[in-house]
């Protein structure tokens, strides 16, 4: 099986053409975007690993899970969204 899918560079979303796919950078276009998303993960931008390159929408949740996460404890004990709590079948009605 060859690798024909289109892949872009995770970095600068250039599209790979399918010589670089082959290169050592892989799944960057260059060294360059290589080093660039090395130096996002050791800013902790990225805290996922993935064979593949994630999309925007991927990036944006894990960018969200983790502010979810820095709020803190507290938002445990949020039943906003459980139906079987009173205080939130209250708030749809109301
Ligand atoms: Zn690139």
């Amino acid at each position: 099986m060859k690798e024909v899918r289109r892949k872009v560079c995770p970095t600068c979303k250039k599209p790979i053409q399918s010589e670089m796919v082959n290169s050592k950078f892989r799944p960057f276009c260059s060294e360059q975007c290589k080093l660039i998303d090395l130096g996002h993960w050791l800013d902790g931008t990225f805290s996922i690993p993935s064979q593949d390159q994630l999309s925007e929408e991927d990036v944006e949740s894990v960018v969200r899970h983790h502010q979810q996460k820095e709020l803190g404890e507290d938002q445990e004990t949020d039943f906003s969204g459980d139906p079987n709590n009173p205080d939130a079948k209250k708030d749809e009605l109301s």
